[in-house]
């Protein structure tokens, strides 16, 4: 029997209460009791006075399917205090395998990935191989579109029934071996070629499983509104819980748009749907070269509405081939190869088909309000390109959210803060026993200087871990001790529970 006990920190429990001085005692992997511990000789005692103890964050918004293989101690995360990453969103899954290696080709050029069958072996492979979080799966609607149309007749079509019916069984699959939901990635293809019946069809056979339908809309520009409007048509029309990714409005026109899709969402909740959004802290986004260069007219100037992006404002972050485009602006790169910067984009394009970029694209109130409102949980979307200049999101998230935002500019309380990261997002995700620091759930715990947390991360200089957490603990394995990594990779894959 191991025994570790936290001792006189200010325990958060991850609900929004707040919080309340005591010690928290945890006993092979669970938490056993929180309030006042007795000593126990055979115990590991951990000082926390003067810091917080809260509940493992979780990132409910990742692209760390194969970064969990790659580099499965996962310090990106974890030292940042994350103790479970959902993967497979915007429509990116990690099965079946052949249909999510094109995609991974992006995150990790020529990197060499395992073979496995369907959601069932790569839960399996993880459970073989355990990275240093825990891992929820989301099916991938774009994966799953991939394999099941035949691509010699194209994918801007709809699907055959035939092909329909076999996209239903690559999701039933996915949801036999216990994924949380599907998500989809409607500016990407293929999933961008899928219309809305398609989607409701699929998202039907979740109905009552207790999976959720999570989707990079359609437009989160000029048609943000009617973008929101489509996914809660879906998740109402199939009877499933819905998870609006990154929540945001790009384009100057379109800034306070978000006023109206939280709106859209607090009707749709007042109605009874169960609807939540994710949320990184920050202005700019990232994404694929070749996906913005297929969505946005990138010029020179001033942009004008939502799909116009000035080069000023994209942003090379990763560039295999060339490392040194990556921090430079479409504008500089268009300025040196004397081109336009649409040009200049193609023919980055042309070198390193698998570019990323960062997009600096949002509005400072509109992160605000989007994050004050309820419906609003934390995910990172970070890309997990470790070796160019990733967005600080990657490392940062979760400290910026808690230090700048709740301690430093007061957008919400620090108790409330910690359960948009925590128990909120458990309860969205339907993961039993995370999110809580409650006697018989699993001991994913952190333990941080709430005074001095803060992001460290920045555009320039992105792959910096967060100041301020000095303990993590996954499953009740330590995986940082005093700010530093243990190397161990106690994670776990966690399976749909409810149904
Ligand atoms: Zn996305």
């Amino acid at each position: 029997m191991t025994k570790t006990v936290i001792t006189g920190a200010t325990i958060f429990d991850g609900s929004g209460e707040p919080g309340f001085v005591g010690d928290l005692l945890i006993t092979d992997g669970q938490i056993a009791e929180v309030g006042e511990v007795p000593a126990s000789p055979d115990a590991q005692v951990v000082d926390g006075s003067g810091l917080c103890v809260a509940p493992g964050f979780i990132d409910v918004h990742t692209h760390d399917d194969y970064a969990a293989i790659l580099h499965p101690d996962m310090a990106f995360k974890n030292r940042g205090g994350v103790t479970t990453c959902i993967v497979g969103n915007c429509g990116f899954g990690a099965a079946p395998v052949e249909a999510a290696r094109t995609f991974a080709e992006v995150l990790h050029p020529g990197s060499a990935l395992p073979d496995y069958d369907g959601y069932a072996g790569y839960m399996s492979y993880l459970e073989e191989h355990p990275p240093g979080v825990n891992i929820g799966v989301l099916a991938g609607h774009g994966t799953i579109r991939a394999a099941g149309l035949n691509g010699e007749a194209g994918f801007a079509r709809e699907p055959t029934d035939a092909e329909l019916t076999s996209m239903m069984d690559l999701l039933t699959e996915a949801l036999d071996a216990g994924v949380l939901g599907l998500s989809s990635g409607l500016v990407y293809e293929p999933g961008r070629h899928a219309n809305t019946e398609e989607l409701i069809a699929l998202a039907s056979v979740m109905s009552g499983t207790g999976a959720l339908y999570a989707s990079h809309v359609r437009d989160e520009g000029d048609h943000l509104v009617e973008s929101i409007a489509e996914a809660i048509e879906i998740g109402r029309a199939a009877a499933v819980p819905v998870q609006i990714s990154h929540h945001k409005a790009t384009g100057t026109a379109n800034w306070g748009k978000v006023r109206d899709s939280l709106a859209l969402i607090d009707a749709a909740r007042a109605d009874g749907l169960q609807v939540h959004a994710d949320q990184y802290p920050y202005t700019a986004g990232s994404t694929s070269l070749e996906s913005v260069a297929g969505n946005y007219h990138i010029v020179e100037g001033a942009a004008v509405g939502g799909s116009t992006i000035s080069g000023d404002n994209l942003v090379v972050a990763s560039c295999e081939a060339e490392p040194l485009w990556e921090g430079r602006t479409m504008n500089e790169l268009a300025e040196e190869f004397g081109c336009s910067p649409s040009e200049a984009a193609q023919r980055v394009l042309s070198t390193a088909r698998t570019t990323t970029v960062i997009l600096h694209v949002m509005s400072e109130e509109d992160v605000r309000t989007v994050m004050a409102h309820d419906s609003t949980i934390i995910g990172s979307d970070g890309l997990p390109t470790l070796d160019g200049k990733p967005h600080p999101r990657l490392y940062n998230t979760f400290a910026r959210v808690l230090g700048h935002y709740s301690r430093d500019v007061g957008v919400l309380p620090l108790a409330e803060a910690i359960a948009r990261m925590t128990g909120h997002s458990a309860d969205a995700f339907g993961l039993a026993d995370r999110g809580y620091l409650r006697p018989g759930y699993a001991a994913d715990v952190v333990v941080f200087d709430a005074e001095r947390i803060i992001d460290r991360g920045t555009f320039a200089d992105p792959n910096r871990y967060p100041d301020g957490i000095h303990h993590v603990f996954v499953n009740g394995v330590e995986v940082v001790d005093d700010g530093q990594p243990t190397g161990s990779r106690p994670g776990q894959v966690l399976r749909r529970s409810d149904g």
